[in-house]
């Protein structure tokens, strides 16, 4: 029977953390929530990482009788955050992988393992790799990044086999973790860092504290050098903290500022060229410029930025109706992109499409981030924010979030470490394991 119950609704949403504004207008909508539809309403979801699996879950937490359908080519997924922490070798891959098994048979999400190839917004279809189409009353598009590789000379998919990005988590993560290991002693590695807008802010600058970690107990005479096309980032001030009382002299950082934005690579000889200087390392670690994933595309939800407009308070797309971007591909105001924002969009997207499909008000959005950095072990620092819409577009809510402090004792450092150890485990249960 295709009747929403009411009270599941609202026990899922209070239970997925979503904010109580959304809850008290289910609570208090006036209209019959026994539905407009007569037939199972179909929601196709692109991409089973943090955005996609997410919003998956959470559809069915809240309506359990719609039809739930998610295509992701992996069956098994890697995260990105703690692959840093793989570097440093403080975890293994294994604790950092995850598969759809919970989604499948706790939450009856049927998931498909396959790449969807194209979506046609007329016809409401999407075709995947072994040429099956799906139709869809609702698509959430979830793709993750792709990159540009030609936007430094030299640099293209093939050369990240020799200079890896490890910019999205698997045999990348491993190749840079062998060439670490493997690095003479007393050797250089380069970092070549990614202009505004990529994925995790502060990533890049976890992952030089995390080779720093690694150095100094296995290399202590190696070298690091960070070559940045911006003239500042995230948690810079606490990074140099960090680095400065943990590494000494290891760590150097040269932005814009300086001349460091890389205009060339010489993959064969390793060297990088910029107006700073001409660089040759042992190893280089490349993350380049980046774009929405491709069949963000292909579906027609770009824009000449490269990346995804969308409603702010939905999700929806402000080019195709009916679809939803969440995750690194959308553009959504002032929040990062990071593993947490698309989950908190993906509770969002997941409250917004079963209020459209159930003829239910609209939920007001409300967003958080969390984003914890290691610098060593246990030195862990953490930026945090929560959103609202305000004026059609997702800012910040002044003095709800922060930043570490700079005064912060090593007790509060380590147990900042342990929140992100925590964090990861929380987010990953939330979405992938319960
Ligand atoms: C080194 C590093 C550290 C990070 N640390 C943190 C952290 O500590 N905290 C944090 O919050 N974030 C962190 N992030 C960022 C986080 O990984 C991303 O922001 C997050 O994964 C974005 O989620 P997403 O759903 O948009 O994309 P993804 O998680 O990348 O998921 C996209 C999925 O879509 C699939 N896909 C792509 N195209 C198709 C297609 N055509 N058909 C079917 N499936 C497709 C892919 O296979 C992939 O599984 C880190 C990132 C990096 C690189």
């Amino acid at each position: 029977m295709n009747t929403l119950n009411r009270r599941s609704l609202i026990k899922g949403l209070a239970a997925s953390g979503i904010s109580f504004p959304l809850i008290g207008a289910l609570h208090g909508c006036s209209h019959n929530s026994t539905v407009k539809a007569s037939r199972v309403q179909k929601v196709v979801v692109i991409g089973g990482g943090f955005g996609g699996a997410t919003v998956a879950k959470y559809l069915k937490r809240f309506d359990a009788e719609i039809e739930v359908t998610l295509i992701e080519p992996k069956t098994t997924y890697m995260t990105c955050p703690g692959s840093n922490w793989y570097l440093a070798g403080l975890v293994d891959v294994q604790s950092l992988t995850h598969d759809y098994t919970n989604l499948i048979a706790k939450h009856q999400v049927r998931v498909i393992h396959q790449m969807a190839t194209a979506v046609d917004a007329q016809s409401k279809t999407v075709t995947l790799e072994n040429g099956d189409v799906l139709s869809y009353d609702k698509l959430v598009v979830s793709p993750g990044i792709d990159f540009k590789y030609d936007a430094i000379d030299g640099y293209s998919k093939e050369a990240a086999q020799i200079l890896p990005h490890a910019w999205q988590a698997g045999t990348q993560t491993e190749l840079l973790a062998k060439q670490i290991k493997e690095m003479p002693q007393g050797g250089r590695f380069l970092m070549v860092a990614p202009p505004n807008p990529y994925r995790c802010a502060p990533g890049p600058y976890e992952r030089i504290s995390m080779i720093a970690a690694y150095f100094k107990e296995h290399n202590p005479r190696a070298t690091i050098m960070i070559l940045d096309p911006k003239t500042k980032f995230s948690k810079q001030a606490l990074f140099h903290q960090g680095w400065q009382e943990l590494y000494g002299e290891m760590i150097e950082w040269y932005g814009a500022q300086d001349g460091a934005t890389v205009s060339k690579i010489d993959v064969a000889n390793k060297t990088v060229y910029s107006d700073f200087d001409t660089v040759t390392a042992d190893v280089i670690n490349v993350i380049p410029a980046q774009k929405a994933g491709k069949i963000a595309f292909t579906a027609g939800l770009t824009d000449a930025t490269g990346w995804c407009p969308v409603n702010q308070d939905t999700f929806e797309s402000s080019l195709q109706k009916d679809i939803y971007v969440i995750g690194d591909s959308a553009i959504a105001g002032a929040m990062p992109k990071s593993g947490h924002s698309a989950s908190s969009q993906g509770k969002m997207c997941a409250a917004a499409i079963v209020s459209a499909l159930r003829d239910l008000p609209m939920p007001q959005t409300r967003n958080v981030n969390t984003c914890y950095s290691l610098v060593s072990k246990d030195w862990g620092i953490s930026i945090v924010g929560v959103y609202e819409n305000r004026d059609n577009r997702i800012a910040e809510i002044k003095g709800a979030g922060g930043v570490s402090p700079m005064s912060a004792s090593l007790q509060e450092r380590k147990m900042e470490a342990d929140y992100a150890r925590a964090w990861y485990k929380s987010i990953t249960m939330d979405i992938w394991n319960a």
